[in-house]
């Protein structure tokens, strides 16, 4: 069969696509059918520039061989085992790996198989932890306005995105969110962490204080929301909320499951902005997007508390089938290796400024209101439509995807993480597609 065969339209009904207007989608299907390196091949054989790594996931770029060859390699040899009670050598492995290149002291990993189930899981082990080591009063779980942390209802109770969160009843109770930091005022048009702001983080000891510091287990933040519109920390911000949980003995989590895998120019964002948390959230760049997996990685003492019972006790009762799976383990590894042979953390390190210079040479562009770039993120926002919003940035997805480049759109803004592999050329064609992009808009 040719592999580029037109799909039938009749054949789309059957799959309710995730987060997509599918009616409208079905009408004029866009369907990616190869990739290599930097580009999608499109059904009409067309070739499209990824800007945003896949999901900002595919930080090595698509379709490497050390990559595919690892996963087939895999299938062959011991395609899937359990992880309950027994293991198999590549998913020790893979953690060690993991261990090895995370910030100091987070040194064990607990495995899922996405970011939605890392950030339920990150939430449950510090729930299960403040209980274990006697302070069971602590239930209280604080995320923020602007969150993203999945769409699992640990995830969007934590979550502050309204319209992920209005269908699905009451969510878990026992939550509250800080205040986000975005402030454009402030802030505009910034290149890394913002100037203003960092005083925000004090929304966690007034909600602290007002709840009574002794009943808050964690707070939850992406050290930069990506999701929600690309909004980077103001300087100082991570450190003071740091501050405020070891004063008050509430737990850290990171969600780095943007941030993770050398988005940021570091490992984690963690090494970028010099605050380690408690719990680190990852998944998507762990594995380059290939198979599905997250890590959760977790300070010694956190580990160390459930390991105090008897002899026959699972320490914590929760896992899944696909924890830690082989051809998982062994799709990280070859990840992880191609990371480190390829200098690729170094390399988006060496191209934080480059990408931050191009991107806000749109500065001035028809309809750009504001343009913010941190590690290889960017997100170019668009003064929306008066009585329509999201629409204008929508139609410069589309117009984009026709015109060879891959772009994602969050409301009015337009976000972009290119694969760690891009090259200077290539961030220029990307920020020149997108100029042409800006001015066809109405
Ligand atoms: N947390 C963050 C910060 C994310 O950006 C995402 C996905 N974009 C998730 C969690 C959820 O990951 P997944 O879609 O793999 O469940």
């Amino acid at each position: 069969m040719n592999e580029h065969a037109p799909i039938q339209t009749n054949n789309l009904e059957a799959f309710w696509m995730p987060f997509t207007a599918n009616r409208q989608f079905k009408k004029a299907p866009r369907l990616l059918v190869g990739a290599k390196d930097m580009h999608y091949t499109t059904a009409d054989g067309r070739q499209l520039l990824d800007a945003t790594a896949g999901l900002w996931c595919v930080n090595a770029g698509h379709c490497r061989p050390k990559i595919t060859e690892a996963i087939a390699t895999q299938a062959g040899q011991l395609d899937y085992a359990p992880a309950f009670q027994m293991g198999h050598p590549k998913a020790f492995e893979l953690a060690a790996r993991l261990v090895s290149i995370a910030p100091d002291g987070l040194d064990h990993v607990f495995f899922t198989n996405s970011g939605s189930e890392s950030v339920d899981t990150a939430l449950k082990i510090a729930l299960a932890y403040q209980r274990v080591r006697g302070e069971g009063s602590r239930f209280r779980l604080i995320g923020r306005e602007r969150g993203y942390h999945g769409v699992n209802f640990g995830g969007i109770s934590v979550g502050g995105i309204v319209n992920n969160r209005k269908m699905f009843g009451t969510l878990l109770t026992g939550v509250d969110h800080m205040r986000h930091t975005h402030d454009p005022e402030r802030n505009p048009y910034p290149k890394g962490a913002t100037e203003h702001g960092a005083e925000l983080a004090d929304d966690l000891l007034r909600i602290a204080t007002l709840h009574d510091p002794s009943t808050i287990a964690a707070v939850i933040v992406e050290p930069v929301a990506g999701s929600t519109g690309v909004l980077p920390p103001p300087k100082g911000y991570l450190q003071r909320l740091r501050e405020i949980c070891d004063q008050h003995g509430i737990l850290l989590i990171f969600d780095e499951v943007i941030t993770g895998y050398g988005r940021m120019g570091t490992p984690f964002a963690a090494d970028y902005f010099g605050v380690t948390p408690d719990i680190m959230v990852t998944a998507k760049g762990l594995t380059n997007g290939v198979i599905p997996m997250g890590a959760v990685l977790v300070r010694d003492e956190i580990y160390d508390a459930f390991m105090g019972g008897g002899e026959n006790l699972i320490e914590f009762a929760h896992g899944y089938t696909y924890s830690g799976s082989p051809i998982a383990a062994a799709a990280g590894l070859a990840t992880l290796d191609t990371y480190k042979e390829e200098g690729l953390f170094e390399r988006a390190q060496a191209l934080e400024p480059v990408w931050a210079d191009a991107l806000h040479s749109l500065k001035g562009e028809p309809h750009v209101i504001d343009i913010r770039t941190i590690g290889l993120i960017g997100g170019v926002e668009l003064e929306p439509i008066a009585g329509a919003p999201t629409k204008r940035a929508f139609a410069a997805f589309l117009d984009a995807f026709e015109n060879g480049l891959m772009i994602r759109t969050t409301g009015d803004i337009i976000a972009m993480s290119p694969p760690l592999i891009v090259s200077e050329a290539q961030i220029g064609e990307i920020v020149d597609t997108l100029r042409a992009v800006l001015r066809r808009l109405q």
